[in-house]
């Protein structure tokens, strides 16, 4: 039996924009392409299940949103299935054999109009006409045989219809794109794979009050969502009123995301959700061809994406001009807690001028006791941030909960998860949004298995730089802080692509004990080191036992210096 071909709707003639985004969404793949007239008919057939799917334009890099689809998309309330970007490059084209000066009128869509606006203005002579659809507009050229009009539409419209390219790449910005999406009526959900990035897009109200649209975007802030997108529609019954349709990054099934959006509820008169979907990238895998269940074709089963299976080559994290992974072996060092202008500064120097690559240094502290020193929240960060660049060392600061991620990626080059942390799932969720490398700390009471699985969180955001640190765990062993679990290193290192570091001065929380067990991380092949380093160690108001001062930490550089170069 013929397999049945699934339909796609799309708003104008063969040869139109929308039909060549089709092509590219299924990759050439054999889909049955539906023309209709009006975007309002390809909604009409979705809900009378004529097809499929449709596909609409909803946004063009030059003139903006195509507002009419926005409007049909709410007073639908169709789902987003996917989207694709194309580039859109116009011809002026006409019958054969006429030449510019024959031609007394110009057709097109209205959008492709407004494309070539500056392209038009030089004919003021010329009938500029508005039709329908920008192939349909070749099509009427052709089949009447009008010799003295003229059409804006692709070049592959003038293949189609034996019509002549007379101008080629008429937009008036040669990079112009348009964003489709593939729209169906049900509420529908294509196969979640979280290593997707994925988008979402919904559509708000806001009550009629002061600072009402303010306290939304700032529920976003609040959960580390990132917004790509946000325009409003007249709410046209009730003048002078909006709804916002906002895109951000990300899939409603985020922890953080449905917080967010339970708050939108409750702050909004109304809120709906157009859908998840994967964010457009050309390398995107095509959708599978079953019209009744379709989903994404899956990726081969590969294991988790921090094993060695899913990739074999090791992780290598560039930050600036510094990498961590594979063949570099990397020194992080600073204080436990920024304290103020000059001990940050002159710890700094002490760093850098001794091998550090990056400095440390806690803004947010997770002290065991609420009345310990807590860090100085913003002013440290500023102040770690000031101290790297005066040094040249990027910096790494933690971040203890999902308010504070966007504040602390402001500053800092690498998220520090501190051990407390390590199964905070938001918080490993929001960090996964981000676009900064994160330092994930083993929790004390927690397995290898357990730290590479918190590690699959942020992977699984889309995030793929994650450090991993051993920083001692807890045993019956009360002579140091923690007992540095030091096979921790080679057993990751079998499992893991990713960058495996060690902190000796939590481990062993005695300083005296850090250049030893700092070599033992360096013979088991650790790929680096995080160092507490304070100008004064008496002074710190935190982990002061521990810190190395400048002669310490000196020593303990050259001494591994000199087993790296033996290695
Ligand atoms: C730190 O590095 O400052 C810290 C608090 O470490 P941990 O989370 O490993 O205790
Ligand atoms: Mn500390």
């Amino acid at each position: 039996m013929e397999a049945k071909l699934l339909k796609i709707g799309f708003q104008g003639e063969k040869g139109a924009y929308s039909e060549r985004a089709i092509d590219v969404l299924y990759n050439g793949k054999e889909v049955e392409k539906v023309p209709f007239r009006s975007s309002y008919e390809v909604v009409d057939a979705l809900k009378k299940e004529k097809i499929n799917f449709g596909l609409l334009p909803l946004e063009n890099s030059i003139i903006g949103n195509i507002t009419h689809n926005y409007d049909l998309l709410l007073e639908n309330k169709l789902t987003i299935v996917k989207e694709v970007i194309i580039p859109i490059h116009h011809a002026l084209i006409a019958f054969a054999g006429a030449k510019l000066a024959d031609i007394d009128t110009i057709y097109s869509h209205p959008a492709a109009l407004a494309q070539c606006e500056v392209f038009l203005r030089r004919f003021n002579h010329i009938n500029i006409l508005p039709t329908y659809d920008t192939a349909g507009s070749a099509k009427l050229i052709a089949e009447n045989k009008l010799k003295t009009i003229a059409a804006i539409a692709s070049a592959d419209a003038a293949r189609l219809y034996e019509l002549e390219v007379i101008q080629n790449q008429i937009e008036d910005y040669p990079n112009n794109q348009t964003r489709f999406v593939l729209l169906s009526d049900q509420p529908f959900q294509l196969d979640y794979e979280a290593y997707l990035p994925y988008k979402t897009t919904i559509v708000f109200d806001t009550l009629d009050q002061p600072g009402m649209l303010y306290q939304c975007l700032g529920i976003f802030e609040r959960y580390a969502i990132n917004l790509s997108q946000l325009s409003s529609r007249p709410h046209k019954i009730e003048p002078w009123k909006y709804h916002f349709f906002v895109d951000f990054d990300g899939h409603t099934t985020q922890e953080n995301i449905s917080s967010a959006m339970d708050d939108i509820k409750k702050k909004t008169g109304f809120l709906h959700v157009f859908g998840s979907y994967p964010k457009y990238s050309e390398k995107e895998l095509p959708i599978s061809d079953s019209p009744d269940r379709l989903k994404l074709r899956k990726k081969k089963k590969d294991g988790p994406l921090y094993s060695l299976t899913y990739r074999s080559e090791p992780t290598i994290i560039t930050v600036g001009n510094k990498q961590i992974g594979g063949d570099h072996f990397t020194i992080m060092a600073g204080p436990c807690s920024v304290e103020g202008r000059h001990q940050i500064m002159e710890t700094t120097k002490i760093v850098a001028e001794n091998g550090a690559d990056f400095l440390r240094g806690g803004a947010f502290k997770p002290r065991t006791s609420p009345y310990s020193f807590q860090g100085l929240g913003e002013e440290g960060l500023r102040l770690l941030k000031e101290a790297g660049e005066a040094y040249g060392l990027p910096v790494v600061s933690e971040v203890m909960s999902v308010e504070n991620v966007a504040l602390v990626a402001q500053y800092a080059d690498i998220l520090q998860i501190g051990a407390r942390n390590m199964q905070n799932f938001v918080l490993l969720q929001a960090v996964g949004n981000t676009r900064k490398p994160v330092l994930l700390k083993r929790g004390m009471m927690a397995t290898t298995k357990e730290l590479l699985l918190s590690a699959e969180y942020i992977l699984a955001q889309g995030n793929p730089d994650v450090i991993l640190c051993e920083r001692g765990i807890r045993t019956f062993e009360t002579a140091t802080r923690n007992t540095l679990d030091i096979s921790a290193i080679p057993v990751l290192k079998e499992q893991t692509h990713l960058p495996v570091i060690v902190d000796p001065s939590h481990a062993v929380g005695i300083n005296r004990f850090i250049e030893p067990v700092s070599k033992a991380a360096v013979a088991v092949g650790a790929d680096g080191l995080i160092i507490e380093v304070h100008f004064n160690p008496a002074t710190a108001l935190s982990d002061a036992e521990q810190a190395l001062d400048e002669r310490q930490f000196k020593h303990l550089v050259q001494s591994i210096q000199s087993m790296l170069t033996v290695k």
